[in-house]
């Protein structure tokens, strides 16, 4: 079993996605689900997210809600604006806090964050986009990186292998990703200009975005992410895909495809545990 659902504790209604595999090896990973929190609207319930128009009340109770069903706490978690970039930064224990009671005070300018301090939880905030999650147990390093189909061109998650061997000299043969939920090729229909850059950045364009036979073009962006993260040098059997689609699964995902913009975000969190 390499991730499983979990509730939160004497919160039923609140379940996330834990990397169950990692857990011995000294790192909690986790993806929030849109259940067991307390937005109301098109935000109901668990939003993670301040700047999507919702009360900001309501989403820092729901990222104390997600943080500690996850053995942490508000002061713990280290934001970042999520700019759709390719820029990675290493945080430590004094950047706790930045970012988590408002959008202004989050790591500027950078879309991945890392660190080999524990007791930080790392977060960034979903919809349709992808967490890469990235421990390496050895170095006892953790990452988390947020792409999108402009996060995926840019490879933002290679950049952050690159980051982790530069600053704490990890080897990507030690490194270990998930890749979380997002908008899965079922869904993720584009156009034919964007075809022509996924197919001049990666080559073989049929590879990745391709005709699903009823649609004209879709790209299967955790494809991509994880062909981007083994030419970084990350083993292929150290790479999981968790393979659900935020988009099909509206039970249990807010999608910004779907529900035309007006939503909500999941929340990504990964921490080392001392
Ligand atoms: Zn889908």
């Amino acid at each position: 079993m390499k991730w499983q659902w979990r509730s939160g504790g004497n919160n039923k209604e609140l379940k996330n996605i834990i990397v169950t595999d990692w857990e011995p090896l000294g790192a909690t990973a986790a993806f929030s689900s849109r259940t067991g929190g307390v937005s109301a609207g098109v935000y109901k319930s668990l939003n993670l997210a301040l700047h999507v128009g919702d009360d900001k009340e309501n989403v820092i109770n729901n990222r104390g809600k997600f943080l500690t069903a996850l053995g942490g706490d508000l002061r713990q978690g280290i934001c970042c604006m999520q700019v759709h970039g390719h820029i990675v930064k290493a945080v430590n224990e004094k950047d706790c806090g930045k970012g988590v009671r408002e959008y202004e005070s989050a790591v500027p300018e950078c879309d991945a964050l890392i660190t080999g301090a524990p007791d930080v939880f790392l977060m960034t905030f979903y919809t349709d986009c992808f967490p890469i999650y990235l421990f390496d147990p050895e170095k006892k390093v953790i990452g988390l990186a947020h792409s999108g189909w402009k996060g995926t061109l840019a490879e933002i998650g290679k950049e952050t292998v690159k980051k982790m061997q530069e600053i704490f000299d990890s080897s990507p043969d030690d490194i270990r990703v998930f890749i979380g939920p997002g908008i899965q090729a079922c869904c993720f229909e584009i156009q034919e200009d964007l075809r022509e850059k996924v197919a001049a950045k990666f080559g073989d364009k049929e590879q990745f975005a391709s005709s699903n036979g009823k649609r004209a073009i879709v790209w299967d962006l955790p494809a991509t992410i994880s062909y981007s993260l083994r030419q970084a040098g990350v083993k292929e059997s150290n790479i999981v895909n968790c393979g659900l689609c935020s988009s099909c699964q509206e039970e249990t995902f807010f999608s910004h495809r779907r529900d035309k913009g007006f939503t909500g975000r999941m929340g990504a969190a990964i921490t080392l545990r001392r």
